[in-house]
């Protein structure tokens, strides 16, 4: 059952595809639980994806329905891809938009990581 207001997990969305290898992806990391890999579109000059290998829409989906073990994977994951890319230093920001209001484009639970210059205060 959804929760995000996104409707039901599409398994044709683009990351699920990415996860069955359907379609490339630029990988960064992966773990049991998450990939990451490079935004197709990046505005930063770091711009990483971190997303869960089950089934999310979102994260309000992901936050009620994960296990302890995929929370722990994803967040791991995203601690792991900054800290090997020596980003903890000058600092990045990690964000996940989360329904309409938010601007979710891809209904596959996602966080971005940007990093590579001075982000600006914190949106909106
Ligand atoms: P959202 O707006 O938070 O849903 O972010 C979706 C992100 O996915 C955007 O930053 C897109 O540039 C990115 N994106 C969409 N398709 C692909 C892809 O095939 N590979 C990598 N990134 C993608």
């Amino acid at each position: 059952m959804a929760v995000s207001g996104l409707g039901p997990y599409d398994p044709n969305n683009i990351f699920a595809k990415i996860l069955r290898g359907e379609i490339p992806c630029n990988r960064v990391f992966e773990n049991e639980h998450a990939l990451a890999f490079r935004d197709i579109a990046p505005r930063a000059p770091m711009h990483i994806l971190v997303i869960p290998k089950g089934p999310y829409v979102s994260f309000a989906d992901f936050s009620q329905r994960a296990t302890d073990a995929e929370i722990v994977g994803l967040t791991r994951a995203i601690g792991h891809v900054a800290h090997t890319l020596g980003l903890e230093e000058a600092g990045y920001r990690v964000l996940s938009n989360m329904g309409q209001h938010a601007g979710q484009e891809v209904p596959h639970f996602h966080v971005h990581l940007f990093a590579g210059r001075p982000l600006g205060e914190m949106l909106p």
